[in-house]
């Protein structure tokens, strides 16, 4: 016998082809002998494939496959999402109309429901029976738990009772379990059920029944976390965690496990962002840029307002960071209308003071070539000369752009992401300010680097990311937060509007023009597969508008695909007031700033997603008039409904975007993976703010105290970040 410990597999895989054989489909769990390795790692347990346990063939692997799960760590980690909590079951005897109940029994009979009612799949119905009654149980869809409930097979059900030709449950959930009079101690006959994401391929008790074999084939799994760390943030140890989160002796294992759990979860990714930046702010060099306010003072006191006190303080956040000699890297989040650019503005100023050249980088040309123009005019009385970049100038406007930028006449250069790429050299970068930096995607972030030096990084966004998310996202930023709007800002007045009745909104949409003020109407999202779609919804939204609605007033229109030139005249047209309602694709969403504009129309709204209608919203609240929103269309699905509500509801994009994950649920998020950090499994940042905050300061400490995780009790530790977050933390493992 090998000895016991990390290199113990063989062992393993020896006993299971020894057990193959011998193994019967449905074999009580407790009777699996395996000869095992007593101690084991996740990452381990990641090697091996979940055919090598008993009793997975072909049919449940590929089933498992749907769901995500390959190996051993896969199958231990595949949570429950929820737990049945039998210690809570009422008698049929004893229920009564109106009240939710959790029932266990036997199956008499079942039957399939007929039609579909109200629009929901026909599902069907169980006779149930407990040994005090029969009771008729409904469950809407999940057709194919059908065959599994012959009768006489337990099951649990819960949810309401109803009274419908007599007393009937509409349940909510149902899960076949062992029959409770004679299995004891199997997973099945716990008071907490656990309660596992399934597919049609596997069904809740084979789940439960791999689960359960998988933990016992695991043996003893090592704890990555130092024992330091565990004794205190008061944590239970990772062996015990994962086993009573999937199989609790009572609510408050449960929570004990789910705490270590979510800490776990967190800790990794954290530890993960803590050493990245250790390690950047190691090898990067950067250097003080400080400004001595000659070109800053003229600037702000040339502006027709005076600072919110949060600008004041985010501004001073900014130059602070940039004084200091490692490269600034920071985030500054504020929502929608809270005045960004000016913060922008004096940091490209400071940069320029200081000696260098700053850029500002923007995700669409419709905004570069705003805050070109906004920007220069700013700066018109100064002398900072101010170059604009994008992908549609002219070969020869390009050149000479190229040239100043190389020689150092630019002192601020604006444009779209034509700035990161290759041909495009500065004299002496020293800022790079990315805004709406969500429209790009994390990666980009890092392209900036100039000979020697990386530029400080303020990167801008008006995606309202709650602070607990910007954490874990920007884990390696500084956050700087714009809490506060400009004074004088009216909420924007959203309402919805019914597609019959989509005349009321431009009845009042017209008030608004004649007051002497401007709208935008938003064409309805087209699937972006379809973009000639696209162009010929939003021309036809327009003539509609310009010969229908409005053949009194000027109407423009503006959509992706026209040439950079014609973009431009509408633009300025619109600024300038010759154009009165501009009909425009999403464009428009971020960053487009015309204060006059006081109405908005969306048509399609219920298309759009809550932050995209919410960026689409804040072009109207730059003004001082009360701004209004018409929000058309009829949502079908519930979330829509949601979301809309939501946007009528709240102003505040905080607020909005926690509704948003609320609605979305949180697994969404992540989704794309462009951050660089995987989904999370069991943490809920809603939930468990406290448990991140928590865990991000025992990251960052530990990192303080040995930055390349090289000393051995952290190996393991070092381990499971590399399975974790991959090839974003390489150079961590490189010797
Ligand atoms: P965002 O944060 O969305 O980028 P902007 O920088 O475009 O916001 O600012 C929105 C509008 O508010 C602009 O018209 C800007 O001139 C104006 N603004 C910015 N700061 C102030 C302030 N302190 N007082 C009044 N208006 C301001
Ligand atoms: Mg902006």
């Amino acid at each position: 016998m090998s000895a016991p410990g990390p290199m113990a597999w063989p062992t393993f895989k020896e006993s299971v082809f020894q057990e193959k054989g011998a193994l019967a489909q449905e074999r009580p769990l407790q009777r699996t002998p395996l000869r095992l390795p007593q101690r084991t790692t996740l990452p381990e347990l990641r090697t091996v494939p979940v055919t090598e346990l008993p009793g997975v063939g072909p049919k449940i692997a590929a089933a498992l496959k749907d769901l995500g799960i390959i190996s051993l760590s896969d199958l231990i980690s595949h949570y429950p999402s929820r737990h049945e909590d039998l210690s809570n079951v009422k008698k049929i005897s004893d229920l009564r109309v109106g009240e939710k109940a959790t029932l266990v029994g036997k199956v008499v009979s079942t039957k399939k429901l007929g039609r579909p009612v109200r629009g929901r799949t026909p599902g069907f119905s169980v006779q149930l029976y407990d040994g005090t009654g029969y009771m008729l149980v409904t469950i809407w869809g999940r057709g194919w738990l059908l065959n599994q409930l012959m009768p006489d097979t337990s099951v649990v059900v819960s949810g309401e009772v109803q009274r419908r030709y007599g007393l009937q449950l509409a349940a909510k959930n149902l899960e076949v379990i062992d029959d409770p009079e004679t299995a004891r101690d199997t997973a099945h006959a716990r008071r907490f059920v656990p309660v596992y994401p399934v597919n049609k391929g596997i069904n809740a008790r084979r789940m439960r029944d791999l689960v359960h074999r998988a933990l016992h084939a695991s043996g003893h799994i090592l704890d990555p976390l130092p024992a330091k760390i565990l004794a205190r943030h008061g944590l239970v140890n990772l062996h015990d965690a994962v086993r009573e989160f999937h199989f609790p002796a009572d609510k408050e294992h449960l929570a004990t496990a789910m705490r270590r759990l979510v800490f776990h979860e967190l800790f990794l990714i954290q530890t993960g962002l803590a050493a990245r930046k250790a390690r950047l702010e190691k090898t990067e060099a950067g250097r003080s840029n400080r400004g001595d306010g000659r070109l800053l003072n003229s600037f702000l006191k040339s502006l027709p307002f005076g600072l919110s006190t949060a600008q004041e303080r985010v501004i001073g956040e900014a130059l602070e960071g940039m004084r200091l000699e490692k490269p600034m890297r920071r985030l500054l989040q504020g929502d929608v209308g809270s005045g960004k650019t000016v913060v922008a503005v004096a940091a490209l100023l400071t940069a320029v003071e200081s000696g260098g050249q700053g850029a500002i980088m923007a995700p669409t040309e419709v905004l570069a070539e705003q805050h070109f123009i906004s920007i220069s005019v700013a700066l018109s009385d100064l002398p900072v000369n101010v170059v604009l970049l994008t992908g549609s100038q002219s070969a020869t406007e390009r050149r000479v752009a190229l040239e100043a930028v190389k020689s150092g006449q630019a002192h601020v250069v604006v444009g779209t992401h034509t700035l990161i790429q290759r041909g495009v050299e500065f004299q002496d970068l020293s800022l790079v300010v990315v805004d709406e930096q969500h429209r790009f995607g994390v990666g980009q972030r890092m392209v900036f680097k100039e000979k020697g030096t990386t530029p400080d990084t303020l990167v801008m966004t008006a995606t309202p990311i709650p602070r607990t998310l910007s954490l874990t996202l920007y884990g390696d930023l500084e956050v700087s937060v714009l809490d506060e709007l400009p004074p004088g800002r009216k909420p924007v007045e959203t309402g919805l509007v019914e597609v019959a009745e989509r005349n009321d909104a431009y009845q009042a949409l017209r008030a608004e023009l004649e007051e002497g003020r401007q709208a935008y109407v938003i064409c309805p999202l087209v699937e972006e597969s379809e973009v000639l779609e696209d162009v010929r919804a939003a021309e036809e939204l327009y003539e509609e508008l310009a010969e229908e609605i409005f053949p009194d007033r000027r109407v423009g229109l503006l959509h992706g695909r026209m040439r950079a030139a014609e973009k431009r005249e509408v633009m300025r047209a619109f600024r300038t007031r010759e154009i009165e309602v501009l009909v425009a694709t999403t464009v428009v969403e971020v960053g487009v700033d015309v204060p006059n504009a006081s109405a908005i129309v969306i048509e399609g709204a219920e298309r759009f997603g809550l932050s995209q209608l919410h960026q689409l919203r804040g072009r109207v609240c730059r003004g001082l008039h009360p701004p209004k929103c018409f929000l058309i269309g009829d949502p079908k699905t519930e979330d829509a409904q949601k979301r809309l509500e939501a946007l009528c509801k709240y102003q505040d994009g905080f607020k909005l975007s926690e509704a948003d994950l609320h609605i979305r649920g949180e697994g969404t998020l992540f989704g794309s993976r462009q951050s660089g950090i995987p989904d999370l499994k069991v943490a809920k940042l809603l939930r468990d703010i406290e448990v991140l905050v928590e865990a991000r300061s025992a990251a960052f400490e530990l990192v303080a105290s040995d930055p390349d995780l090289k000393r051995p009790e952290h190996r393991p530790l070092r381990r499971e970040i590399q399975d974790l977050l991959g090839k974003d933390v390489e150079w961590l493992f490189r010797e």
